[in-house]
């Protein structure tokens, strides 16, 4: 595998994208999703240095993180049920996808009992797409108003994960919207709850850091294709 080349080479492109649009290339911070991929495969990149990993499926990641041992830090980007979110307080850093009061109720009531603070992001949906989760734009404002409430948990902004297109410039408006979605909700929270915008994935990251992005999630440009793993 090539992990520590593509690292370097995606590092590169996101350093080139935040200078484009004059931001500072250490205000965006490399998300590796690894789901599918073996444990083998996060110590490659820990070894070559990226330290930031993302998974959406439990099961599978709660087996990876134990086998990789400490180091890295987990963030969940998967979808989320409320009777799961037991096992995500565990295991993960941070959880990208509430999309819900009652799923960050849960949250906040497993974190609390683990005695740990559970970072957070509220995700919307703002490619308006009815298979994909996440809260509508509308509703955002009153679940982060909740969630910051919540003291187990620490709001720190939001994610959203547009269609797919073909063309990445597509796209550009849903993480525009997103920045804006973010700097209308700051002022009626607590300093620091919208800092973080987790928005691009491989083949659209260096248009969502152009548009503000500090969080981005990069899994095939990384690890190669899921098509041959073998879990799911
Ligand atoms: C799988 C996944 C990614 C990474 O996608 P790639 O196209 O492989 O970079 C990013 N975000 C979410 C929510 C995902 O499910």
């Amino acid at each position: 595998m090539e992990v520590a080349a593509n690292l370097q080479r995606v590092w590169s492109e996101m350093a080139l994208a935040a200078k484009r649009a004059g931001r500072d290339p250490a205000s965006v911070r490399l998300v590796a999703v690894s789901k599918t991929h073996p444990p083998e495969a996060v110590r490659l990149a820990l070894a070559a240095g990226q330290v930031l990993f993302g998974e959406n499926y439990l099961q599978e990641a709660a087996e990876k993180i134990k086998a990789v041992g400490p180091g890295p830090a987990w963030h969940f980007i998967g979808h989320l049920q409320s009777n799961k979110a037991k096992l995500a307080a565990e295991f993960f850093d941070v959880v990208e996808t509430v999309h819900s009061l009652k799923l960050a109720k849960a949250l906040d009531r497993h974190a609390a009992e683990l005695g740990k603070r559970l970072t957070v992001l509220v995700q919307v949906n703002l490619g308006g797409e009815e298979q994909k989760s996440g809260c509508a734009p509308g509703e955002a404002a009153a679940l982060a108003e909740a969630v910051a409430e919540l003291p187990a948990l620490g709001l720190r902004g939001l994610m959203t994960m547009p269609p797919y297109y073909q063309d990445p410039e597509a796209a550009r408006p849903i993480f525009a919207g997103l920045r804006e979605l973010a700097s209308r909700l700051a002022p009626g929270l607590p300093p620091g709850s919208m800092d973080e915008l987790s928005m691009g994935m491989s083949h659209d990251f260096p248009v969502a850091i152009e548009e503000g992005a500090t969080l981005v999630r990069v899994g095939t440009a990384i690890f190669g294709s899921r098509s041959s793993a073998s879990t799911p």
